[in-house]
């Protein structure tokens, strides 16, 4: 059964996690790496791709299987750089009789292109669809490898906002220079064949795969994949394991909500968005939703008691996930982002 985009839904999707973001704002959430919305210089890039390729041996795009039709390729706990392709995000396949379907694009062509290498080894099947899980570079640079193929694109229609957006543009300059030679001047968004606002099914080659739109929480337009015959379920950046989540602008209040409804599915495997598969549901999806609701709660009460920011973070308690990769890197701008979050909530 299949059901498809109605305007309101999109209305509802549209709506802004926090409202007066400029487009600084905008990049830096995106970004994760800026400190301003200013692009950063390009870096001189003498070196072809080919010799990237063979300086960076750390990237290893290898298809591990997770169940009886579905195999995942994990990508390196870091942020995004020319070192590392951009392999930063896990993408997923999903082998039937009749085609492959693809869950996340990775962060580049050329990360795809050895994404469609691994799928080549298991079968020589098309690729019939991309399911996108939600519209973050990472996840979708190499989308228009798998279109050159002949796949459809499907994605929740609360992406249309971003496609649009200033931010999706800016984000893709950035992008150019901070991971190329990768993301070049051949590299483009690609919008999706197909959107979808509810739950959708898809079945290709008998197997049946349920879209579930889970946004706003990571994402606006945030789909996870279940496979309810294999008990395995494509969690997207609902689910990070073995490092800090990126939260950026994310509404972190629904986002808590929507890991208790994945929690309530019977999932044997979890493929997250980030990090290896588990096969502890329950205490994997509860890192993610610990960090969220320790985020929320120690920014609220800063927020409501007009604390600056810098003294409720120096004040907060990080013990339990200062260990964890990319604390660093990214927990003060999550705490930073959830701290405006919350005095917009307050007022
Ligand atoms: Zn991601």
């Amino acid at each position: 059964m299949f059901d498809f985009a109605d305007a309101g839904v999109v209305a509802r999707a549209a709506r802004p996690v926090l409202s007066g973001s400029g487009l600084g704002a905008l990049v830096l959430a995106v970004s994760g790496l800026l400190v301003s919305g200013q692009p950063v210089q390009a870096q001189p890039t003498a070196m072809s791709p080919q010799a990237a390729q063979q300086a960076s041996p750390v990237v290893n795009v290898k298809a591990e299987r997770v169940s009886a039709s579905a195999w995942y390729v994990q990508g390196l706990s870091a942020m995004g750089s020319s070192a590392n392709q951009n392999f930063i995000s896990n993408a997923g396949f999903v082998v039937t009789p009749e085609g492959v379907v693809v869950i996340d694009a990775l962060g580049s062509p050329a990360l795809a292109e050895r994404l469609l290498a691994e799928i080549r080894r298991v079968t020589p099947l098309p690729v019939t669809h991309v399911i996108v899980t939600h519209y973050h570079a990472d996840h979708i640079y190499g989308l228009q490898v798998f279109k050159a193929q002949g796949a459809q694109i499907w994605a929740q229609v609360a992406a249309r906002e971003y496609l649009q957006s200033d931010a999706a543009r800016l984000r893709m300059e950035i992008s150019r220079q901070e991971l190329a030679p990768w993301i070049d001047e051949n590299t483009r968004l690609v919008p999706p064949d197909q959107w979808i606002s509810g739950r959708t099914e898809l079945v290709v080659g008998g197997r049946r795969l349920v879209l579930e739109p889970v946004g706003p929480s990571h994402t606006p337009e945030d789909l996870v994949v279940y496979l309810p015959d294999e008990k395995v379920l494509f969690a997207g950046d609902l689910v990070f394991r073995s490092r800090i989540p990126f939260v950026g602008q994310a509404d972190s209040g629904h986002w808590v909500d929507s890991l208790k409804t994945l929690q309530s599915l019977d999932v044997a495997v979890v493929v997250p968005g980030h990090g290896p598969l588990s096969t502890e549901a329950a205490k994997d999806l509860a890192l993610t939703r610990d960090y969220l609701v320790y985020l929320r709660s120690s920014m609220a009460e800063a927020a409501q008691n007009m604390e600056p920011f810098d003294s409720a973070y120096e004040s907060a308690d990080w013990s339990r996930f200062e260990h964890l990769p990319l604390f660093k890197a990214v927990n003060r701008m999550n705490a930073y982002n959830t701290y405006l979050l919350m005095e917009q909530q307050a007022k």
